[in-house]
């Protein structure tokens, strides 16, 4: 079972079809059209902890696939704590953070609610990249301009009184945010560390454009066995496989 919502999830998914393993992709259900995959797919949470074991164990799960987001932590934590207690093999696929650059302009903040802390200044236009759920959490810095890029038209009234909507999933060029950044006037970008190149495109932007960016750490996880690449996952899947696990 992968886990999924990533776009490394999604190309996953079309490898592990094509090497004709048998093979579940799991999302949480956020995104109105996800991503077409070739393999079968569950939508929803599996309530908590006993319910991704049940899930697991009545699934005849042998292999788990953690490909979801670096900041979707807790569904991570669950997947660790599932696994271990359902005595299924976990892996995740991820992606290593960025590193900043000479000529980056970047504020490393340890969380969401030090880049709300750092947005606590003389109003500025807000390139605000963090994804619809955390939007609410930055109301208590009104004064700004924010320029929001999301993955669906929000249903919801406007999060601030100075907002523009962008609807779009990527992944991004540099060159089209940097022209994005330009006509909108951003004097600042907010992101998240998510590593992976889809969504680096902003920081590359915001580089040549020598505009601030208030870098969020990821969250931290304990320990577990990472893999950075499709093959990597398809040499681990096999590996396990061949050694009678
Ligand atoms: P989260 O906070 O770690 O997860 C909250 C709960 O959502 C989990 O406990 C689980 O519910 C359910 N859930 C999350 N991912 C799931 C999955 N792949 N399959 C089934 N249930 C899942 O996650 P999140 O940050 O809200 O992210 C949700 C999804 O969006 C993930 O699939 C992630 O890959 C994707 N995504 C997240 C971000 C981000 O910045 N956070 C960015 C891009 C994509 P139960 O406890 O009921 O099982």
């Amino acid at each position: 079972m992968i886990l999924g919502g990533t776009t490394e999830a999604t190309a996953l998914g079309n490898a592990v079809h094509a090497a004709g393993l048998q093979a579940l992709m799991s999302l949480a259900g956020r995104v109105e059209r996800p991503a077409r995959q070739p393999i079968r797919r569950r939508i929803g949470g599996f309530g908590g902890v006993s319910g991704l074991v049940d899930y697991l164990r009545t699934e005849q799960i042998t292999h788990v696939i953690d490909a979801t987001h670096p900041f979707a932590a807790q569904m991570s934590r669950n997947a660790i704590a599932a696994c271990a207690e359902a005595d299924v093999r976990l892996v995740a696929f991820t992606r290593p953070p960025w590193v900043a650059k000479a000529g980056d302009r970047w504020q490393r903040v340890s969380d969401i609610a030090a880049a709300v802390a750092a947005l606590d200044r003389p109003v500025c236009r807000v390139m605000l990249a963090v994804g619809r759920m955390h939007l609410k959490t930055f109301a208590p810095n009104p004064q700004h301009f924010y320029l929001l890029r999301l993955v669906d038209t929000p249903k919801t009234p406007p999060v601030f009184p100075n907002q523009h909507v962008l609807v779009s999933r990527g992944p991004f060029t540099a060159a089209a945010d940097q022209a994005l950044m330009e006509e909108f006037a951003i004097d600042l970008v907010v992101s998240k560390n998510s590593g992976g190149a889809g969504a680096y495109a902003k920081v590359a932007a915001a580089r040549v454009l020598s505009l601030p960016v208030v870098m969020i750490d990821r969250p931290a996880l304990p320990v577990r066995a990472e893999v950075f690449s499709v093959g990597d996952v398809l040499d681990w899947v096999h590996g396990a496989t061949e050694r009678g696990v």
